[in-house]
């Protein structure tokens, strides 16, 4: 099927080259091929499946995820192993024989149930059932202890290996060339831009570039500049001796005990996740590593051995066959790093798949193949999107300290507020040791070290245990909300990407780029949007312009390299210059209806209405310090934003907070930010709105300029899309009548008992008096106000059903009367 051949020609050009013959690497062959790139070349260094895809377990759910896209990715990959045999001739090994996941405590049934909602949302047919109906399944399964199964009959296993092979047949059938036996040893660039592709038999010209490495994936960017924060670790599973009388059993996962667990060879597989798990060669995976097993480590992973064990006791009983470790990818945040690389046009990237390559390896094939063709993917991407990461995040330091969490992460309960232990203290605000003694619980925002509550002055305060239920600093929580609305808060958001845009052209080609009107006057910040050829968001930000040719654009932070590498890509070699002055400026946000009285008091200059109304960007001085001052607002109060030199940071932190305290000024977290700009309906981009959605549908048409001359790009797009007819997705407010549940992100909205969306991010609107939040609404019939006016609106919460408000306008000042205050 492959050519193997001791040294084959190699083309001299290709369409597209793509590196790496695992699941991964032949996924996005065949489907580059389906989409009709026939000139596709797949090299392998050595022989297809030879690096991690060997000695998969795998395992194919689709019950899981409260992403939307991992549970389409999941979905697609098992009816495409379905159809594969018939296509190709080559079985993968699909047993579709069921798969349960066990709750074994009561907060990983809370957790089960909000997730098997939302997955039926998603076409996922999850059933519930119990304790004795996971014993019917299977028998072999001890169950006096767990509280229920989650079970998906269609959902089973497949053999990673026939999956790879049908689906290189597949793609070798399109016109692919596979080429075993070659690795790919360089990437060839120009003016930014990838030419080809090094080999020891020669080059290949190519324009796409795809590394599908697996483990190898980050130290092959590195040749090419690109960075890849992925890391292999050790992972374990046993095989025990053949079982006499086995009966036919689904695939069972307990994460409580750390095991999955399914037949092999007559006998019982018994996967592990551990919670404390071990990185394997951080300074990088030797080159002859094929087909390759590590020693197990017995010490570190008996106890945890015998915890999976525990729940099918006869493997206790049965002698061991094999105790395999083999190494797997995991990435800082458990999400795969897919798409194109922001060091190199035309350089795309599909690894770290955190242990779910072959589970998602069709759907991710398919996703990457479909961006690389059309220019776009047709799905949300910005959870897995590579330019979320920071560079720092592959260093090894941080590889080695954070990839000790991950694997366990997958098992663990994914409680909401959740941040990660390890690799902490990465990033800091100049005001950290000002905050740290003020109070702050730090969680962790794309490394830095961000607040997230406020505890007594003074103290390092307890979080208390994670839970769905309140947790246990929500009154401090609540108390912070409610100081921004009635008074005055301070708030540090040094984690937001600033750019400085400097140049003759750089007005023009800003204006080119956002949807909205930037280029005005001087002294004016705009929030907008940036909108790609189709008229759909590629992100969501502000940008004021300081001078004639000097803006400030600010992003959020998982945002910064996708802003830079969009303006550095439209600027061309125009006189426009891009700086990233992220850490030049702390950023302080001084909030709430008292917030002009404070910031009066320590400036000379007029904070009045009419002299500075709300939109207006000045130099004010405080103190020693001359501080960027704007008057705009992320919480829907009169608020200020202050970019403050760093080395003059705490000396303006300090007379606010001297100031302030005859104010009764609170310091403020991101726990507060969030309540307070969900009951104001503020979308965040990557949590509420993203790459799949247009402007209108997302409710951001007030931010388009329709008018202005030279337009934006997407503006054709976006009038085709209003004129194609009412809205027929939109994204609303949500707000629960009930004030006791909570809700957090993938609830399932209801409309006269019909499954119609789900919460795309939520938090609890304390002003509000019940969880609030965004969420898109998709019935496939217009959605206009009389649409929502008549209907009964619920929200599913864990298996229950509450009655919701939903709006269009804002639930909290619809008038805007505070912000202009
Ligand atoms: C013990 C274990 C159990 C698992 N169980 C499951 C499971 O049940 N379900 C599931 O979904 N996932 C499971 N996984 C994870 C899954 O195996 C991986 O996510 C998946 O195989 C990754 O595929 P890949 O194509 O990215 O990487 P790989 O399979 O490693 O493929 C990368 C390929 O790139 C080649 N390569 C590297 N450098 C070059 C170069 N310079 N030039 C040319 N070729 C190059 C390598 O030789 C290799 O073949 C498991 C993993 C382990 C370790």
């Amino acid at each position: 099927m492959s050519e193997r051949s001791p040294s084959p020609v190699l083309p001299a050009h290709a369409r597209a080259v793509v590196v790496g013959g695992g699941i991964i690497g032949t996924s996005v062959a065949y489907h580059l091929a389906a989409l009709g790139w026939q000139d596709v070349v797949l090299l392998e260094r050595d022989r297809l499946t030879s690096g991690t895809t060997w000695h998969a377990a795998g395992l194919m759910v689709t019950f899981g995820s409260t992403s939307e896209t991992s549970t389409e990715m999941r979905k697609y990959s098992r009816d495409l192993y379905r159809r594969l045999e018939s296509e190709t001739g080559q079985s993968t090994g699909l047993a579709q024989i069921g798969f349960i996941e066990v709750a074994s405590d009561k907060d990983r049934l809370e957790e089960y149930r909000r997730v098997a909602a939302f997955n039926r949302y998603c076409g996922v047919d999850v059933l519930e059932i119990s304790p004795r109906e996971v014993q019917q399944l299977f028998p072999l399964a001890r169950v006096d202890d767990i509280e229920a199964g989650f079970y998906v009959k269609d959902d089973g296993r497949v053999n990673p290996v026939d999956v790879t092979m049908a689906l290189a047949k597949g793609a070798r059938g399109r016109g692919v060339r596979i080429i075993e036996g070659v690795a790919a040893t360089g990437v060839l660039q120009a003016r930014g831009r990838v030419t080809g592709v090094r080999t020891a038999l020669g080059d290949i010209g190519s324009e796409i570039v795809v590394n599908c490495a697996g483990m190898w994936a980050r130290q092959f960017g590195a040749l090419a500049g690109v960075t890849i924060a992925n890391q292999a670790a050790e992972h374990y599973y046993l095989i025990t001796e053949p079982i006499r009388d086995l009966p036919k059993m689904p695939v069972l996962e307990d994460p409580g005990c750390y095991g999955y667990y399914r037949e092999e060879g007559g006998g019982l597989m018994v996967g592990l996740f551990e919670p404390v798990c071990a990185p394997w060669k951080v300074e990088g995976i030797p080159e002859d590593f094929s087909f390759g097993e590590l020693p197990p480590d017995w010490e570190r992973m008996t106890p945890f051995l015998e915890r999976a064990m525990s729940r099918v006791p006869i493997t206790q009983e049965v002698g061991m066959k094999r105790f395999f470790c083999g190494p797997e990818s995991f990435t800082p945040d458990l999400r795969p790093i897919v798409g194109e690389a922001p060091e190199l046009e035309g350089y795309f990237v599909a690894a770290g798949l955190n242990s779910i390559g072959v589970l998602t390896g069709g759907g991710l094939g398919r996703v990457l193949a479909h961006w690389i063709v059309t220019g776009y993917p047709d799905v949300d991407v910005t959870g897995f999107n590579i330019d979320r990461l920071h560079v720092t995040q592959a260093n090894p330091e941080y590889r080695r300290a954070r990839t000790v969490e991950s694997l366990g992460l997958v098992y663990k309960c994914h409680y909401p507020h959740h941040s990660p232990a390890t690799a902490r203290g990465v990033r800091k605000s100049p005001f950290h040791e000002r905050l740290a003694a003020a109070g702050a619980h730090f969680i962790e925002v794309s490394g830095w070290e961000s607040p997230a509550w406020y505890g007594e002055p003074g103290t390092t305060p307890d979080p208390g245990p994670l839970t769905w239920e309140r947790p246990r600093w929500f009154a401090r929580w609540r108390e912070e909300h409610r100081a921004a609305r009635e008074n005055v808060i301070l708030m540090d958001m040094s984690f937001m990407g600033k750019f400085l845009v400097q140049g003759r052209d750089a007005g023009r080609i800003l204006n080119r780029i956002c949807a909205n009107q930037v280029d005005g006057a001087a002294g004016l910040i705009t929030y907008t949007q940036w909108l790609n050829e189709t008229g759909r968001l590629e992100a969501d930000l502000t940008v004021t312009k300081l001078a004639a040719e000097q803006y400030l654009v600010v992003v959020t932070d998982t945002m910064v390299r996708h802003a830079e590498t969009w303006m550095k890509r439209h600027l061309g070699d125009s006189h426009a210059f891009v700086s990233d002055v992220t850490s030049a400026y702390g950023q302080l946000n001084v909030q709430g209806p008292a917030s002009r009285t404070l910031l009066q008091q320590l400036t000379s200059a007029d904070l009045s209405n009419e002299a500075f109304p709300f939109r207006t960007a000045r130099e004010i001085d405080i103190g020693f310090a001359r501080v960027l001052c704007v008057r705009i607002t992320y919480v829907g109060e009169l608020g200020y934003e202050l970019y403050v030199p760093a080395e003059q940071a705490t000396h303006v932190y300090e007379r606010i907070v001297a100031a302030g305290a005859a104010l009764g000024l609170r310091h403020a977290g991101l726990k507060a930010l969030g309540s307070l700009r969900l009951e104001k309906g503020y979308r965040d981009y990557g949590h509420d709105i993203d790459n799949t959605d247009e402007p209108y549908e997302v409710g951001l048409g007030f931010a388009l300029d329709l008018k202005k001359p030279g337009g934006f790009i997407g503006k054709e797009a976006v009038l085709a899309h209003k004129a194609a007819g009412p809205l027929k997705r939109r994204l609303l407010q949500v707000l629960v009548k009930d004030p006791q549940p909570l809700m957090f992100h993938a609830e399932v909205v209801r409309r006269d008992g019909v499954a119609v969306g789900y919460l795309r991010a939520a938090s609890y609107g304390h002003t509000l008096g019940g969880a609030v939040g965004l969420a898109m609404i998709e019935p496939k019939v217009a959605v206009d106000d009389a649409y929502l006016a008549s209907g009964q609106w619920q929200v599913e919460i864990a298996g229950r059903l509450y009655p919701v408000v939903v709006s269009a306008r804002p639930l909290y000042d619809p008038a805007m009367k505070r912000i202009h205050a």
